[in-house]
């Protein structure tokens, strides 16, 4: 076998070896078709089977009850965030956005070419260093619904409770924590996931919205623009990513394999504690987010000064440990360590921060 290297990218986003693995030797050709699914038809039987375990399995990790539709479109989150309050506000609606990070910016940004947006709470001021409490929210009951980021990938921050938002609809970008951890649907309307940080590669988006939030579009709505087109036709109303589609779906089997999200979410707690107790060992690393709203997925930490940074990143790199770098608005580094990370990986990290501390501390 190729020898992999420790992926710390914040996405796309290490993958499960098994899942590749299984890909790889049925790409040729997929067992008993004998066409790769690189080939298949989306409207064949084969692919049927593929989309429909793909989404039965979703409604079985996230215990998905049938007022919600499961779909996968395209345009990645980022096009989730027009297509949000295109659908679910009316002329001169109302919405609430918390503001925890560059994605919730990037959604408000778009929310406000369509309603009034009202920012209930941001932390903007503190480079968003942690997530607001449920009393700093200053929430509009009118407001036709209340978007959160339930984790902030540049950032390294995760919401550690679900905000008590009355009867509004609850929206919650999950991009970077999907399946990392049980959700409660119950306090959801809408949750929306670009695949290729945590459950498969690039190309597909999974949205689960309540049935009741999908409404017939006003008649100037682009079709595919329209929640309405993607659920009346299964997420078949064009060509659907149907490789990506295919991948999420082994992916998902594998989160099933392990023992699904309580599983996945003990796993992920043991992985982030040992980086965490790393930093928190010693003065020489910092961590950026408050220890109350740290992520279990991204961990982004500083140096005592960018030199020892850059060296840190180019080091790390060599070493094998590929994409600490963090994100130029943090600085400093970031270890992206998804569902897919592998302990073992977290472990030679902590090994090369004690080795670096030594040498340059
Ligand atoms: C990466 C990311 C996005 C953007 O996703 P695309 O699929 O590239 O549009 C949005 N929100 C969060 C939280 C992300 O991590």
């Amino acid at each position: 076998m190729t020898e992999r290297i420790y992926n710390f990218s914040a996405g796309p986003g290490v993958l499960p070896l098994p899942v590749l693995e299984e890909a790889q030797r049925n790409l040729v050709s997929l067992p008993g078709v004998g066409m790769s699914v690189l080939e298949i038809s989306h409207r064949s039987k084969t692919f049927d089977k593929i989309i429909e375990g793909a989404e039965a399995k979703i409604r079985k990790l996230l215990n998905l009850s049938d007022d919600f539709y499961v779909l996968f479109l395209q345009g990645g989150a980022s096009l989730q965030f027009s297509m949000i309050p295109m659908n679910l506000l009316s002329k001169g609606g109302k919405a609430d956005y918390i503001n925890t990070g560059a994605w919730s910016k990037a959604a408000i940004k778009e929310a406000k070419k369509v309603g009034q947006i009202n920012v209930a709470a941001s932390t903007e001021s503190e480079n968003f260093a942690r997530i607001p409490k449920q009393e700093e929210l200053k929430l509009d009951k009118e407001a036709a619904y209340v978007h959160i980021t339930s984790n902030n990938t540049i950032f390294g921050t995760e919401w550690q409770y679900d905000p008590e938002v009355g009867n509004v609809a609850l929206v919650c970008d999950a991009s970077s924590d999907i399946f990392s951890r049980p959700i409660d649907m119950s306090r959801y309307a809408l949750i929306y996931a670009g695949a290729q940080k945590n459950m498969g590669p690039a190309g597909v988006t999974m949205v689960i919205i309540r049935k009741d939030l999908v409404k017939e579009p006003a008649s100037d709505m682009a079709t595919m623009l329209a929640y309405k087109t993607h659920t009346e036709t299964k997420s078949m109303y064009n060509t659907p990513p149907v490789f990506s589609i295919y991948i999420v779906d082994l992916v998902c089997q594998w989160i099933l394999d392990l023992g699904g999200l309580d599983a996945m979410q003990k796993l992920n707690q043991e992985k982030a504690k040992i980086l965490y107790d790393a930093i928190d060992a010693t003065e020489f690393y910092r961590g950026h987010a408050h220890s109350d709203s740290r992520s279990l997925m991204n961990v982004t930490f500083r140096l005592p000064n960018e030199e020892l940074e850059n060296l840190f990143a180019k080091q790390s790199t060599a070493a094998g440990l590929d994409g600490l770098k963090g994100h130029r608005s943090v600085g400093g580094l970031r270890a992206s360590i998804y569902n897919a990370f592998p302990k073992a990986g977290v472990e030679a990290l902590v090994e090369f921060m004690k080795e670096f501390e030594r040498k340059n501390g």
